[in-house]
């Protein structure tokens, strides 16, 4: 039996990761500031009695130490901290030290400890700021351009720097939007499809958005988490792109959610200056070819897809 220690077990990546690791029969130990088996997520899979939860704050390194001691897990998954970008320009302190100093941290935590783990870390290809329209592969420059995408960047080489010097089994996905049912509604994804199912169910509402011709590559969730374990499963360790390939408009994703409620999203959408952020990445695009090869793992879903998907959850939970 394999033994895995998720960080950020309570968000979204974390308990989609944590049902697929109970799946393949791993012990998976959910560390997280504040874990409780009760947390909604784990719940909302029926998960959170199999889980083990452990209370763990990624800004003390003696604790991850003996965390890692008291453990001895084959895998660690990092997917803890703050996982906004427009929260980032609020919070950029706090940004920094939830993604930036606590994966160093572990890093050096695992260096210590000289436990034989392998680690994944959740990246984001937010790093690759504006690329011009041109899909970004694994080779491309980092050019942040929100504390949350500087924090993202710095984790990342901090963790293929550990793996060059010290040797560690340390890769990072280079993952694209991705989202779910589980996501709150701070992401534009679950707001435009909560709000939507609350219009068609009479509220009177309007959905109030800020840019909606940005374009993004989002993904389904569940299929993410599947990259991640495959990532780890490898010979060598190696930093991934994981996204669909294929690149959506907000205003395509809100006209898929109202579509598939029946109702013509121009009615119900207006936009306001208070939404947009002080930069934001226009269009993104990536090429994960690279991911498809190697790990022989390829996103079914794509944006409009993922849409669909969330209203129909959305319409399971409130009828
Ligand atoms: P994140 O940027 O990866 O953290 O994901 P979000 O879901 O918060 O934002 C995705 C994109 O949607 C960004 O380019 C936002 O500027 C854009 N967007 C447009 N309107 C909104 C809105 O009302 N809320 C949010 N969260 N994002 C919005």
């Amino acid at each position: 039996m394999k033994t895995a220690i998720i960080f950020g077990a309570s968000g979204q990546d974390g308990a989609f990761l944590s049902k697929l690791l109970l799946e393949k029969k791993y012990r998976v130990v959910g560390a997280s500031r504040n874990i409780r088996t009760a947390s909604p997520n784990l719940q909302r899979l029926n998960i959170g009695g199999d889980m083990e939860p452990v209370p763990s704050c990624m800004l003390d390194l003696n604790s991850l130490v003996r965390l890692l001691q008291d453990i001895r897990p084959d895998e660690v998954y990092n997917l803890a901290g703050q996982s906004s970008v427009g929260l980032s320009f609020k919070k950029p302190i706090e940004t920094h030290e939830s993604i930036s100093v606590a994966t160093m941290n572990l890093l050096e935590a695992i260096r210590r400890t000289e436990i034989p783990v392998k680690l994944f870390n959740a990246g984001s290809g937010e790093c690759f700021g504006n690329t011009g329209g041109e899909a970004a592969t694994e080779s491309t420059p980092f050019a942040p351009q929100s504390p949350y995408a500087v924090a993202k960047a710095s984790a990342c080489f901090q963790t293929a720097n550990y793996r060059e010097v010290y040797k560690l089994f340390a890769c990072t996905g280079i993952l694209y939007n991705h989202e779910s049912f589980l996501r709150p509604e701070q992401f534009v994804t679950r707001k435009i499809v909560s709000t939507a199912c609350r219009i068609a169910g009479g509220s009177g509402e309007k959905l109030v958005l800020g840019n909606i011709s940005i374009e993004r590559d989002w993904g389904w969730a569940p299929e993410y988490v599947n990259a991640m374990w495959r990532m780890l499963q490898q010979e060598q360790p190696e930093d991934y792109i994981v996204a669909t390939g294929s690149t959506c408009r907000l205003e395509q994703f809100v006209a898929a959610v109202f579509d598939r409620l029946g109702l013509n999203w121009k009615e119900h959408v207006k936009t306001d200056k208070r939404f947009l952020r002080p930069t934001d990445v226009k269009i993104v695009r990536a090429n994960p070819v690279k991911a498809q090869k190697i790990l022989n793992w390829k996103a079914r879903y794509t944006g409009v897809d993922v849409a669909r998907l969330m209203v129909e959850a959305e319409l399971e939970t409130n009828p």
